[in-house]
């Protein structure tokens, strides 16, 4: 059986690489009866989705920045000249 610092490592692993099956199936069996390591999972997944979220909303370009802030970098830029 694997300790839960064995597995939390395995999770944060599996979130970069594809786990072993053997890795897979010890992780599988430590979360039935594990609740804090299934909660730390949990939280690294949403961790993660939110960080996808986040990149894809910058990179799309759909983050713009108030009308305020863009005059005062502009004026900024004008005074660099
Ligand atoms: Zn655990």
């Amino acid at each position: 059986m694997l300790s839960c610092k064995e597995v939390s490592l395995l999770t944060s692993k599996s979130m970069d690489t594809t786990l072993t099956r053997r890795e897979r199936l010890a992780v599988h069996l430590h979360l039935l009866y594990c609740r804090g390591c299934t909660r730390f999972r949990d939280q690294l997944q949403f961790l993660r989705r939110a960080a996808q979220r986040s990149s894809k909303t910058l990179s799309a370009g759909t983050v713009r920045l108030p009308a305020a802030a863009r005059d005062r970098i502009q004026a900024a830029l004008r005074r660099e000249r």
